[in-house]
């Protein structure tokens, strides 16, 4: 259990011993809720159909939602991004997961990503804005220019929320002020 504890990302081999004492110490009924819902979520959990967020429906509570605004997508690199901007409770707009971003130094190319489902999602017109929020590495700016490219000729309104945002920062690590005030100052490009 130590082993498989400390392989986890952010957990060492003192954090890992002590929650193994902490889970011996647990009830069998706590021990069997705790591994049953990873199991569970690990074989429930996928992809949104639409914005290819993690979900355990077949289109996220997001997407599903008729009050949020369908006309605007933001664009994210992973899953824990949206999150940081859904946190704010200030985004009324949709989002769109790419899970990575372009880099050709480590081969990862656009179709690596979800690109495709973006474009699906732009087919019936009915999306006004593209709202480019992924991060400022290397790679975020990269996956930028290569959407602010591709939709430019869809008569699409394509924007970068502003840098404010340290550069090669996370999204996920920022506060949510700073959030907001990159998405407030957004310019198109
Ligand atoms: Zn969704």
């Amino acid at each position: 259990m130590i082993d498989e504890l400390a392989a986890l990302p952010g957990i060492g081999n003192k954090s890992a011993q002590r929650l193994a004492f902490y889970i011996i110490g647990m009830s069998p009924e706590r021990v069997e809720r705790l591994s049953n819902a990873i199991v569970d979520a690990r074989r429930n959990v996928h992809y949104c159909k639409v914005c290819q967020n993690l979900t355990d429906a077949e289109i996220c509570p997001i997407c599903g939602n008729p009050e949020r605004d369908h006309s605007t997508i933001m664009v994210v690199e992973n899953p824990r991004d949206l999150a940081a901007y859904e946190k704010t409770g200030k985004y009324k707009g949709t989002y769109h997961v790419l899970h990575g971003a372009i880099s050709p130094m480590l081969g990862i190319g656009p179709d690596d990503i979800k690109l495709k489902e973006l474009l699906k999602r732009l087919e019936d017109n009915t999306v006004k804005e593209v709202i480019i929020a992924t991060n400022s590495s290397l790679e975020g700016e990269t996956t930028a220019m290569y959407i602010s490219k591709l939709l430019k000729p869809l008569g699409i309104r394509v924007t970068r929320i502003a840098s404010g945002v340290p550069v090669g920062g996370d999204l996920e690590y920022i506060d949510e002020v700073t959030l907001l005030r990159a998405l407030e100052g957004r310019t198109e490009i």
